[in-house]
């Protein structure tokens, strides 16, 4: 760790505690520095590190939290699995550009005696949110209390989790947060597979067949771009291509509107075509974005 890029540091700052921490960044933009947050779970890998280097690129402090979130695991085995790190996540995250890093016990995230929760209606209760009940609640509790915590900045989320920055951008402007949400695009492997702190627990043939996640959402892309423009066999389309995999069990492969999670009949305008599927006992998801052409309607040239 010889790098002096991070605003000057040496050696990153690790914080335990919420106070310590907001009053470190207040003082900072007190100073006039601005303040870029890429709030995580750890098990860093160069999706995360995607967004380190972007904020760095943009804001004098860079703050990286980790914290394994008990409340949006609506299963104990995934939150018992999930890979943990530490040591490891720290210099990574130092390396790619983090000057603080925040690390809070779950009893500094959540007090004893704790007990307000947010919750975005709607959004929370589709796709990710009607398969995990509760993690979406989860999700948008934790990331109030950190930008609380944090203050203003600009905090950066990965398109990677689709759903979840759609949910994060609403409660932002509902609760008029001086947050500016950065979306990051999706980062890959060489087949595809959007890379997951969960690809960890993939067996080989299991890591083998997670390619077809991604295969399925460009054969979709394809076809919209060769003008199919029924939201249903686009979907049929992706549903078949998982079936031929025996190793995936498909949750959903759906299309919506980019900015309402609406499933037209037609498709039109920005949409995004979501995909979530199991493979043994880890469930993966992704998703990309087709700006749907007006001109070169099927049959059309
Ligand atoms: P997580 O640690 O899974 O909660 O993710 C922390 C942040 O990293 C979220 O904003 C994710 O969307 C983002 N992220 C995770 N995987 C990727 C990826 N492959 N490419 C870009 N961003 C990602």
């Amino acid at each position: 760790m010889t790098t002096t890029s991070n605003a000057g540091v040496i050696a990153p700052e690790i914080i335990e505690g919420a106070e310590e921490l907001s009053s470190v960044l207040e003082a900072a933009r007190m100073r006039g520095a601005t303040i870029g947050f890429i709030p995580t779970m750890g098990a860093l890998h160069q999706g995360h590190t995607s967004l380190i280097g972007r904020a760095r690129a943009e804001c004098y402090h860079v703050v990286v939290s980790i914290f394994v979130n008990p409340t949006q695991f609506n299963s104990q085995n995934d939150f018992d699995k999930y890979p943990r790190d530490i040591d490891f996540d720290i210099e990574t995250a130092f390396e790619a550009g983090a000057d603080y890093i925040f690390v809070p016990s779950v009893q500094e995230m959540y007090p004893k005696d704790s007990a307000s929760k947010v919750v975005v209606p709607n959004i929370s209760s589709i796709f990710e949110g009607e398969s995990r009940p509760g993690h979406f609640e989860g999700v948008a509790t934790i990331v109030t209390k950190l930008f609380s915590i944090v203050g203003r900045c600009k905090a950066y989320f990965g398109e990677k989790d689709f759903q979840q920055l759609q949910l994060v951008r609403r409660l932002v402007a509902d609760l008029h947060l001086p947050i500016e949400i950065i979306a990051c695009p999706t980062v890959r492997e060489e087949d595809g597979l959007a890379l997951s702190s969960r690809n960890q627990r993939l067996s080989l043939d299991e890591r083998y067949a997670a390619g077809i996640l991604f295969h399925a959402l460009t054969q979709g892309r394809i076809l919209i771009e060769q003008g199919e423009r029924s939201r249903q066999v686009i979907e049929a389309k992706m549903q078949e291509i998982l079936s031929n995999e025996p190793m995936a069990t498909l949750d959903y492969a759906s299309v919506i509107s980019a900015d309402n999670f609406l499933q037209l009949d037609t498709l039109a305008g920005e949409v995004r075509l979501l995909i979530a599927a199991n493979f043994g006992d880890v469930r993966l998801i992704d998703n990309i974005g087709v700006t749907v052409p007006m001109e070169n309607q099927k049959g059309q040239q």
